[in-house]
């Protein structure tokens, strides 16, 4: 399938995980892939994999997002694909009762004005060309709560679907879609380094997963890849949500 022939895509954290995967899909698609990451050897590295173009950025700074946008446009031409998904979960991130106002500022820093920021430098230019599409990565905690709290990740990601949601439907009419995607529980290193590599801990979550697993970064790029395209051309404002049935689920299979 080339879907997303000649498209020029920007893909936040593309240098791991959920981004990594979305950015050779969206390569395998037909997309011109811009690979944005504060990791410069991650992100030249899935650059120099996809024949794409690494561009180095602190998506919570909102100079850099300023230029980086402006950038693409300016050597690309146009920017038809945003997929603002850069992302941070840190273990000081906790239950309220402990986790510090450093904590908790930096994970909206980086989850949610990073996406305030990425949208509003992409949007103007997708104005200009009365097309574009955004997926901004929420996940399914902004859906659900969790007795085993980070307070400020949660507050972030509901932050990421409220924001997507209003964006959506202020644009609608100017031929810019925005969705958000809300990922279950992903093997990537984000999850594994948080608590899946701990059995206990994950069984934990397992219990609540229909499908008895986490999902594996291509089946969240496969949805990124879907939202990106015409073939999603009737959805905006969505909250997407690929999570192996959590958010349907009462009990689940033994
Ligand atoms: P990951 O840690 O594997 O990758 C995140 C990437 O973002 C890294 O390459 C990192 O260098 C980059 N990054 C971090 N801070 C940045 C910054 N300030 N500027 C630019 N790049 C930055 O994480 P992942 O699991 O692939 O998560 C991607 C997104 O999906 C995140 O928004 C995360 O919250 C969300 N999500 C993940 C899961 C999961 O279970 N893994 C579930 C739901 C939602």
């Amino acid at each position: 399938m080339e879907r997303l022939q000649d498209r020029v895509a920007v893909i936040t954290g593309a240098g791991s995980g959920i981004g990594l995967a979305t950015a050779r899909r969206f390569a395998a698609e037909g997309a011109k892939v811009v690979c944005v990451d504060i990791s410069a050897d991650a992100g030249k590295a899935v650059a120099d994999e996809v024949g794409g173009e690494f561009v180095a950025c602190d998506v919570s700074d909102e100079a850099s997002v300023r230029e980086l946008f402006d950038g693409v446009v300016k050597r690309h031409g146009r920017v038809d694909i945003a997929f603002n998904n850069a992302g941070i979960s840190p273990p000081d991130d906790d239950s309220i009762l402990v986790t510090g106002l450093d904590a908790w500022e930096r994970v909206l820093k980086v989850n949610t004005t990073s996406v305030f920021f990425c949208c509003k430098y992409a949007i103007p230019h997708m104005q200009r060309q009365g097309k574009g599409s955004i997926i901004n990565t929420a996940s399914f905690v902004a859906l659900l709560g969790a007795a085993t709290s980070q307070i400020a990740y949660t507050a972030s990601k509901g932050g990421v679907l409220a924001m997507t949601r209003e964006l959506g439907v202020q644009f609608a009419r100017e031929g810019i879609r925005i969705n958000a995607l809300c990922p279950g529980p992903v093997a990537t290193p984000l999850l594994m380094d948080l608590f899946a590599k701990d059995p206990e801990r994950a069984a934990r979550r397992l219990v609540h997963v229909p499908m008895g697993r986490f999902a594996e970064p291509e089946e969240i790029a496969a949805a990124v890849a879907f939202l990106a395209s015409d073939d999603a051309s009737f959805m905006t404002a969505a909250q997407f949500v690929v999570d192996g049935g959590i958010t349907g689920a009462y009990v689940t299979p033994l």
